[in-house]
């Protein structure tokens, strides 16, 4: 959950060690205009002492740095979001006052960055919509003119790519090449079944940051985001396939939580650096209906990987959750899958063997299906169709009823066809769904 902030407090806010003679002088700033916030990012000399608060009639926000100047006139040419104007004064002899001057009210959050890569220290603040929970969007426009029956839009991504190779092989395959040869089988597989339809985030070598992986998606309308990855571990013996997706709190286990670390720290290399320690805290904007969309991913996600054992080892048997930037659509249900250790040689070679890859995408296309099979979105070819799954994986907090209603059987037919003395079902149970109601 996402605690609401409506004003900041002002204390300054102390990071990268108090005891530091603290002196940062203000070098440029940069905009970037997100969906539902302002980033604003100021390039500093040192690590910076700071306050920051907003003030209403008009909107706008001060930051006062404690010992600094701005060491060049701030360009406002680049403005962006909701940010209309900079200005910078002085508050008393040594504090810098800079005000952003806003066209709506903002829920700020700040937060100091060290150097990395190109970039030096970086004081950021997010500038989010106070008016803009994430909601999920009604796609009607996506529906077609006159009622038309729309394909169910598969949105893949290959993970990594250009600057950003990921990890790699002992024989030398780049995990950047990998994930696009695998979805590249995925889509041509997706654009063969009926009612749907692939779309990819990159067709070729080159980075994308993770944020713009998942923004690609919304762009698309899609209905489902699914991010390919090959996984790497120290010990080459580490195998199987992983599915993942988003966890609220954070990585649900230490691996899971470096692994989202190493999957985030990609952003670095192109150019827009997101902190991960900030955006665990960050944890994204949840609300109810980005539950609901957790919910539908941890379904889809259950019918990959149960696609996925068939095919080959798992490497967690359960979906796993982590804090990957790529899975935060507020209403796209997504899943990032792990398809197998690069860093384990038999692996790299199956990974590199084309058609292991079509089997691979096979398991994800049967499982992607089934999950719209169950839960058509409205207007589509599959709720114009109606396909029943053959199964269902039990996601968490799933009751036998809601699952009764889903695929529109009764509770005791259910029961009847699984052998269920109760009405008790544990989370990851694969039931047959039965064909007679
Ligand atoms: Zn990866």
């Amino acid at each position: 959950m996402f605690a609401r902030i409506s004003r900041i407090p002002a204390v300054f806010l102390l990071a990268l060690g108090a005891q530091t003679a603290l002196a940062g002088d203000v070098q440029s700033v940069r905009f970037w205009d997100a969906d539902d916030h302002t980033r604003v990012v100021f390039d500093v000399s040192g690590p910076v002492h700071y306050k920051l608060f907003t003030l209403e009639n008009p909107d706008r926000l001060v930051l006062d740095i404690a010992r600094s100047r701005v060491s060049k006139s701030l360009d406002g040419s680049a403005l962006e979001g909701a940010v209309q104007r900079v200005r910078t004064g002085r508050q008393g002899t040594d504090t810098l006052r800079i005000v952003l001057d806003l066209d709506r009210g903002v829920q700020p959050k700040s937060f100091l960055l060290p150097p990395a890569d190109k970039f030096g220290h970086r004081l950021v603040i997010d500038l989010f919509d106070r008016a803009s929970a994430p909601r999920v969007v009604k796609r009607e426009d996506a529906l077609g003119v006159g009622g038309g029956e729309r394909d169910v839009i598969v949105s893949i991504d290959a993970g990594h790519g250009g600057d950003d190779p990921g990890a790699s092989g002992a024989n030398g395959s780049r995990e950047k090449d990998i994930t696009l040869a695998v979805a590249q089988a995925l889509a041509a597989r997706v654009d063969a079944e009926p009612g749907m339809k692939a779309v990819l985030t990159r067709d070729r070598d080159f980075f994308i940051p993770l944020k713009r992986r998942y923004e690609i998606a919304r762009e698309q309308k899609a209905d489902l985001f699914v991010s390919i990855h090959a996984d790497a571990f120290a010990k080459s013996q580490a195998r199987g396939s992983s599915v993942f997706v988003l966890s609220g709190r954070g990585a649900s286990s230490e691996a899971a939580r470096m692994l989202a670390d190493r999957e985030n720290t990609s952003d670095l290399v192109g150019g827009v650096s997101i902190d991960d320690k900030d955006a665990t805290l960050a944890a994204v904007l949840l609300d109810l209906s980005q539950g609901a969309t957790m919910q539908a991913s941890e379904v889809v996600a259950n019918n990959v990987l149960r696609g996925l054992a068939r095919i080959g080892n798992l490497h967690k048997r359960e979906v796993q959750r982590a804090n990957f930037v790529v899975l935060r659509s507020p209403d796209v249900p997504s899943m990032l899958v792990e398809t197998a250790f690069i860093s384990n040689p038999a692996e790299e070679k199956r990974l590199n063997d084309p058609t292991h890859r079509d089997k691979l995408a096979d398991a994800l296309v049967e499982g992607i299906r089934d999950y719209f099979a169950t839960t058509p979105p409205p207007g589509t070819w599959f709720a114009a169709n109606p396909q029943r799954p053959r199964h269902h994986v039990v996601a968490r907090g799933e009751s036998l009823s809601l699952i009764a209603q889903r695929h529109r059987v009764s509770v005791a037919s259910l029961k009847r066809e699984n052998e269920l003395a109760t009405d008790q079902v544990d989370a990851g149970v694969v039931l047959k769904i039965p064909t007679a109601i």
